[in-house]
């Protein structure tokens, strides 16, 4: 389905024509590298050409989709017949005091780099996350105990209707790997988070040990989404995986680790259908197997 050509000139225009891609295959731009086209890509860089596209869009009641780094988003092989807006060019990072405000495209990489020359700490497990801010923020993401609601002081979001509201932690819904942003109705825009002041060479070295931690556990070597399943109340999903005789499992291209079974990979040119059809079988499997259901913690479009 395509775009009114009078409606796409207005988007050109509006935020600019190199920021307009059609046909652009989700391969390109997820972490899993499957994934058909999407009919168009949009790529905003101001929070005015985010409103504009939120408020077009929905007037002509055309289908959208809001990414950050694709890196817990699979898109089927048939590719998406809307428009993803893709967050990544909105990607600012700056300290003031034990303050730090990062725009929703800046890579949690180089939010906790700048963290490590201000001499603040408290960014440190999120430092080996591969996601954008605003996907950090959105899935709540955590890893060696830490998670985004324990640092976030307060977010910016845009509401559909490009509206901007300022919401502080306790209002933002936080829980495991959920945010009130998870169910689409919310744009990130910003986050400002408050950090301790450090010393800089101590940050940087628990950063090194848990880039080292995660190398030794995970295979980083392949495309993936990192931890395809949430975490079950009173298990690990791995060792579920594990225990009912799935790890290293292959169907085509895609795979379940033998390095770390929580994890799903495209180990040899897999396709979108492949790496979900090894979703379902591992669900089913774990669930026949031992009773517990498997919910995905990767979102699929
Ligand atoms: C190797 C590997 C390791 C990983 N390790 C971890 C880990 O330790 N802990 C962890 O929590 N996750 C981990 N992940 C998963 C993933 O990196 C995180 O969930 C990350 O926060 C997703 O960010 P993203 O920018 O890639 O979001 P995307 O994948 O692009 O999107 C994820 C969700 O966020 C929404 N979204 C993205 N940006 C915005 C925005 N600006 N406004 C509104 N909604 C938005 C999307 O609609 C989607 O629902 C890992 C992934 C990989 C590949």
């Amino acid at each position: 389905m395509k775009l009114k050509p009078e409606i796409l000139e207005q988007i050109k225009e509006k935020i600019g024509a190199e920021n307009v891609f059609e046909e652009e295959p989700m391969s390109a731009h997820t972490s899993m590298e499957v994934g058909g086209p999407a009919a168009y890509l949009f790529q905003p860089e101001t929070k005015e050409a985010a409103a504009f596209l939120l408020q077009v869009l929905q007037k002509e009641n055309y289908p959208f989709y809001v990414k950050g780094n694709g890196s817990n988003l699979i898109v089927h092989d048939e590719g998406y017949e809307g428009a993803i807006i893709e967050m990544m060019k909105m990607n600012q990072i700056s300290v003031d005091g034990n303050f730090l405000t990062a725009e929703c495209g800046a890579m949690l990489k180089d939010i906790s780099a700048k963290a490590v020359e201000a001499s603040l700490s408290g960014f440190e497990f999120a430092s080996g996350i591969p996601g954008s801010l605003g996907g950090a923020i959105t899935m709540n993401a955590g890893a060696y105990d830490g998670e985004m609601k324990d640092i976030v002081k307060e977010v910016t979001l845009m509401d559909k209707a490009g509206n901007i509201l300022v919401k502080k932690n306790e209002e933002m819904d936080f829980s495991y790997r959920h945010s009130m942003c998870s169910d689409g109705d919310y744009l990130v825009l910003q986050a400002k988070f408050k950090l301790e002041k450090g010393d800089p060479q101590k940050i940087q070295e628990k950063i090194d040990d848990l880039s080292a931690r995660r190398k030794e556990k995970q295979p980083l070597e392949y495309p993936s989404c990192g931890s395809t399943f949430k975490r079950p109340e009173g298990y690990f999903a791995g060792k579920l995986i594990t225990d009912a005789g799935l790890k290293g499992y292959c169907h085509g291209g895609a795979a379940v680790s033998d390095k770390h079974a929580g994890f799903i990979i495209n180990k040899d040119h897999a396709t979108a259908t492949e790496v979900l059809e090894l979703i379902s079988y591992v669900q089913e499997e774990v669930k026949e197997q031992f009773g517990v259901e498997l919910k995905c913690e990767v979102k699929i479009i």
